[in-house]
């Protein structure tokens, strides 16, 4: 990699802490950036020597290969710079940027907008002949889908689209990064890949966890902002989406647009049968008891913020008409788990009950563990001819090497240029299009409650055709 300057906006937050500094950390271990130089900036008046205490204690805490001769090596990368987000004070950073400089916005999402013009007007927006200025984003971009607009224009005053990374960690996952690979890189998946051989696809993201300490922004967030609206939409594309004719970002992002477009709207008519809200009430997950969400600190008392939300969505066209795509998420769940899961059509043909032993399942896990399961129905060893289930399993990890943290693999391609895993204005617009009849029919009524460490609401169940079971989160999928 060529001398490359790294300026994180927002040094002092968590986000920097937790997840960016561990991963330029491992990089920086693995040899993969020799040559970068990462500028820390806020608003504190740190000195250099105060930034590296805060960042080492960081990796002590969260950087799982830490080691004193490795930190030695990586402080030296490290530089600090205070001030608040205003273009005369940015203006002190131009001495320190190389022609190769990526900003990284790890600001609270309402100064994405105000950091993004303070550093066009600071003068330093605009590549230079003999290099390039890249602008890395945070989720969420906007809340609604007139605030993503306008923050889309505002940025486009200084940047150009091409310049602007727009993150979305689960574009970084193995699992996400292996959908494309199994799906287009075998010659046995794409001609069933579609309504006459699919029944339903599911997607959950289900977490135990709370709120924590993100009250402030979650109450007026709620679920479906918080992760349908970006990470299950985008596992929802690339899921649905054609196959590529070449492997490039702007073409597989178009393709993933078209999937976008081709969704039936959900209208103010359609809603009961496409949309369904929750909200944990106390409960119990193993012997831990649970307080309820409008109980937790900094929740209001009668809140109507959904902590679960699950979608149906129908594709309306030639490959997928027909096939219902069920998408949920949720706080205060029985278990960490999720995947994309993708159920075959039943086999046609009147074969004995012994023999057949349930439909086909595709299974892209996520959590627990990251690994694809082919359920498929095999003989059961035996004088009788009779079926028994077998579940092929294909692990990611492997004993001699830890996976890349999404993080760490975004930083890379953000570092290269490649755009294939970052987000282009259009599939935030079109996610945000969907969804919208859904969030203004949600600002009445209320949740349905759910126990807290429970499965969701019972009412998810009004999304699915006959036939169909959610997969359980308990169990983690098992039926
Ligand atoms: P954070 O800890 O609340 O703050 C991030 C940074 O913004 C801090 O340096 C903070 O400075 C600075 N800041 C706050 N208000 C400011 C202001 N008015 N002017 C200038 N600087 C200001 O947030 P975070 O958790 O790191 O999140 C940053 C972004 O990453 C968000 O968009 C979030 O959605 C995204 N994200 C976070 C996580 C995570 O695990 N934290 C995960 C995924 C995505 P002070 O330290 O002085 O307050």
């Amino acid at each position: 990699m060529a001398a490359t300057t790294l300026v994180i906006l927002g040094a002092s937050g968590d986000l920097t802490k937790r997840l960016l500094m561990p991963a330029l950390y491992r990089l920086h271990a693995l040899g993969l950036t020799p040559d970068l130089r990462i500028v820390g900036y806020a608003m504190e008046s740190w000195s250099r020597e105060h930034f590296e205490r805060h960042i080492q204690k960081a990796l002590q805490d969260f950087a799982p290969d830490y080691s004193a001769s490795q930190w030695n090596r990586f402080r030296r990368q490290l530089d600090y710079v205070g001030g608040e987000l205003k273009a005369d004070q940015l203006s002190a950073l131009k001495d320190r940027l190389s022609p190769a400089t990526l900003f990284y916005l790890a600001l609270p999402p309402p100064l994405f907008g105000v950091a993004a013009t303070a550093l066009g007007e600071a003068g330093v927006a605009k590549s230079p002949r003999n290099g390039w200025r890249r602008l890395v984003v945070e989720k969420p971009f906007g809340t609604d889908l007139a605030s993503a607009e306008a923050l889309r224009t505002q940025m486009h005053a200084h940047w150009e689209e091409e310049q602007i990374l727009r993150i979305d960690h689960f574009l970084g996952k193995e699992t996400t990064q292996n959908l494309m690979v199994f799906r287009f890189a075998n010659r046995f998946i794409e001609p069933i890949w579609n309504a006459q051989h699919i029944a339903q696809v599911q997607i959950t993201y289900a977490e135990t966890l709370g709120v924590e300490k993100r009250a402030a922004y979650y109450d007026k967030a709620g679920a479906l902002r918080d992760m349908l609206q970006n990470h299950l939409m985008q596992l929802f594309s690339l899921t649905a989406m054609a196959p590529l004719a070449e492997w490039d970002a702007e073409v597989l992002r178009n393709h993933k647009v078209e999937v976008l477009r081709s969704v039936v709207p959900i209208t103010a008519a359609t809603i009961d049968s496409h949309a369904v809200r929750g909200q944990y009430r106390a409960g119990q997950l193993g012997r831990k008891k649970l307080i309820g969400y409008r109980s937790e600190p900094g929740i209001a008392r009668g809140s109507r913020t959904e902590t679960f939300a699950a979608l149906r969505l129908e594709i309306d066209n030639w490959r997928w008409r027909g096939v219902p795509f069920y998408l949920r998420s949720g706080k205060r769940l029985a278990s960490n788990y999720s995947e994309i899961a993708v159920q075959f059509r039943e086999v046609p043909g009147a074969l004995p009950k012994a023999v057949h032993a349930g439909n086909n399942w595709m299974i892209f896990r996520i959590r627990p563990v990251e690994q694809m399961d082919l359920l498929v129905t095999a003989k059961r060893p035996g004088l009788e001819l009779a079926g028994r289930p077998v579940v092929l399993t294909a692990p990611y990890a492997s004993p001699d090497h830890r996976e890349f943290s999404a993080y760490e693999q975004l930083l890379m391609d953000a570092f290269e240029g490649d755009r294939t895993h970052f987000l282009r204005f259009d599939e935030v617009e079109w996610a945000w299009r969907l969804l919208m009849p859904v969030l203004d029919a949600w600002q009445s009524g209320t949740p349905d409650f759910y126990a807290a460490g429970s499965e969701g609401p019972t009412s998810q169940k009004r999304l699915l055709d006959a036939g169909h079971a959610w997969r359980s989160i308990a169990r983690n999928g098992e039926a």
